[in-house]
């Protein structure tokens, strides 16, 4: 029997890409000089293809794009920071994360979040999802020392909800980082396609979904 949920964050309970575009807007109208000339569409469009769903440095995002749109006024390095310290004061949530989350709750499940990230960037995502109180271990892999798909990072969270890792079903949306990561751990695992397709040396998840209310007919 399942006794604990784990989910990753990014494109998993966290929609980045309707995160990401809205945190661009802004940074878009903070600097309306600089970017005068580039439409925000075509900001957010290019940021999107070039950041590769998150998985390329912010510091080649942002050196490229101020390279192709001819910004000379702003450093990368200050529109990087902006993304880590803004980004997540936009973000949004898959629909029916806090609905979902709360009834698996009251079935007595332990919740927790398991993410890469950085730890103030991560922490302030999951305030802004209003999931804080809705979850009991946040693990960000910065302030652990630890990144997935390493399995010690996953047992380090059954431990911390005191759940067997047999008994935790994983939730994410990364083939590698999430799924086959958790496999390794001996947690069961659901794969929630939101980014990158899957990869096929890869062993399959148990589950798949295509919302997250669809958890509850699962569990
Ligand atoms: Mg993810």
């Amino acid at each position: 029997m399942v006794q604990a949920v784990l989910f990753d964050l990014d494109e998993t309970l966290l929609d980045r890409s309707r995160s990401v575009r809205l945190f661009l807007q802004d940074q878009h109208a903070r600097w309306p000089g600089a970017w005068a000339h580039v439409p925000v569409e075509t900001l957010q469009a290019r940021f999107w293809e070039l950041d590769a769903f998150g998985y390329v440095h912010k510091s080649i995002v942002y050196r490229q794009l101020l390279e192709e749109f001819d910004v000379r006024e702003l450093s990368a390095e200050s529109l990087i920071d902006e993304y880590y310290s803004r980004c997540n004061r936009f973000a949004q949530g898959f629909p029916g994360l806090v609905e979902t989350l709360a009834t698996l709750r009251e079935r007595g499940l332990k919740l927790g979040i398991v993410t890469n990230g950085l730890t103030e960037m991560q922490s302030l995502g999951i305030s802004v999802l209003g999931l804080t109180d809705l979850v009991d271990a946040v693990l960000i892999s910065e302030a652990e020392g630890l990144r997935k798909p390493d399995p010690a990072l996953f047992h380090l969270a059954a431990e911390r909800l005191g759940v067997p890792a047999n008994r935790c079903l994983f939730v994410g949306d990364h083939p590698r980082n999430d799924i086959d990561g958790a496999r390794q751990a001996g947690m069961k695992t659901v794969w929630f396609p939101n980014s990158v397709a899957w990869i096929e040396e890869l062993k399959p998840a148990d589950h798949e979904i295509q919302s997250l209310p669809e958890l509850l007919h699962l569990l």
